[in-house]
């Protein structure tokens, strides 16, 4: 039977061993030993990393012989000195024992249960029997915990038998049988657990939650963040928001009221600026329309346009502009990076825009066509656009259309 060390004392960083057995994991060396601290992955949390005889532990994971410690290379020695890495043991201890305090404080304050744990590599979560939380339950739940945090409540672990284990008041009945692991948080929690916990709820430093959302199953999952992650969350949202003050050049509580009326002049500005273009395209149609000459009833308007001066969405609204005007053929290109071509006619003008289109557009080796009243096309990046012009309004003063 191995020696599990990180349950007679979970603050337990080093220990010597022998190794028991050599095998392989997914084609990596590993050892079983008589003896470890290191807690193999289970119950929600991940494993220790750390080393042996200076040989990485990249993984912890259990068997029936006891944990596998599978190692980055040959551990040669029957004889090792291990070493767990401290600062990820402890991380995982103040997630753990800040879950046992937060789902006592769910029950307590919202009679909800917690169905599962898992403690991630950035943040940890849990899943609550509940899915009618307000933003007040949540903050009700979290204030407990932190009280039961300052308050410095012992935290004891103990293996018990089954007669004992029928006369404490357990959060949830055991998943295993036989000798049960119980996790007490003095005065307030009773749980049957076998991960690694802190010995006084105040090193969990601070809970907070971060999030809640409807999960499947009827449950909420919510996301939270035990001490060094609460500490580290704090100091970048503090960053973030000293960055934002900074830009707005504003107080913290006049942040969000900064961003909504920038967005609110943004919309205005946006609004302006198409009643602007609007009334431009207006004023460009009608100067264009002027000094075309008539010609056969015919007035056409040839132009093309460079994207530096026209976005491509004006020039189409140019030509819905033109084509309002008695006997107007609008023959508009636009040389922009996907060149266009757009050409638009009046009602009274009977030349088919289509048949005008597909005909520019073969001569530059493009592609378009349309309705007889409007059509569009688009180039190759270097299509000589004003030979596509000019070769439909040739056709279209012939009557080829
Ligand atoms: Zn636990």
């Amino acid at each position: 039977m191995v020696h599990c060390l990180y349950y007679d004392d979970p603050y337990l960083r080093q220990f010597d061993a022998r190794v028991l057995r050599r095998l392989e994991v997914d084609g990596r060396p590993a050892v079983i030993l008589d003896r470890t601290a290191f807690y193999p992955e289970g119950g929600g949390q991940p494993c220790d990393l750390g080393e042996l005889n200076g040989v990485a532990v990249v993984d912890v994971q259990p068997s029936d012989e006891g944990p596998r410690h599978i190692l980055a290379g040959e551990l040669a020695a029957d004889d090792v000195h291990g070493r767990i890495d401290w600062a990820r043991r402890f991380d995982h201890m103040q997630q753990h024992t800040g879950q046992h305090i937060l789902s006592q404080a769910f029950i307590q304050t919202l009679g909800a249960e917690t169905v599962s744990f898992h403690l991630g590599a950035e943040a940890s979560t849990i899943d609550l029997d509940r899915t009618d939380m307000s933003a007040e339950a949540l903050a009700a739940a979290e204030a407990l915990a932190n009280r039961v945090v300052s308050e410095n409540r012992p935290v004891r672990c103990r293996f018990v038998d089954a007669g004992e284990l029928a006369a404490l008041p357990l959060r949830r009945p055991p998943a295993v049988e036989g000798a049960v692991r119980v996790v007490e948080i003095a005065g307030f929690d009773c749980s049957a657990c076998g991960g690694t916990h802190l010995r006084s709820t105040a090193e969990v430093g601070l809970i907070k939650i971060t999030r809640a959302e409807r999960h499947r199953g009827g449950t909420t999952r919510v996301t939270f963040l035990c001490g060094g992650r609460a500490l580290a969350d704090y100091e970048r949202k503090h960053r973030l928001l000293q960055a934002l003050v900074g830009h707005f050049t504003t107080g913290e509580e006049e942040l969000l009221e900064a961003a909504q009326r920038l967005a609110e002049e943004v919309r205005e500005a946006r609004r302006a600026l198409r009643v602007a273009q609007e009334a431009l395209v207006a004023a460009e149609a009608g100067r264009l329309y002027a000094e075309a000459e008539e010609e056969d009833g015919l007035r056409i308007v040839k132009v093309l346009f460079r994207a530096e001066e026209w976005e491509a969405g004006a020039v189409k609204a140019l030509a819905t502009q033109l084509a309002g005007r008695p006997g107007c053929v609008a023959l508009l290109g636009w040389a922009g990076e996907k060149p266009q071509l757009t050409f638009a006619r009046a009602p009274d003008v009977s030349a088919d825009m289509g048949k005008l289109m597909r005909l520019a557009c073969q001569r530059i080796g493009g592609r378009g066509g349309g309705r007889p009243d409007w059509a569009q096309g688009g180039a190759p990046g270097d299509a000589p656009l004003a030979e596509a012009l000019a070769a439909a309004e040739e056709a279209l003063r012939k009557r080829e259309t």
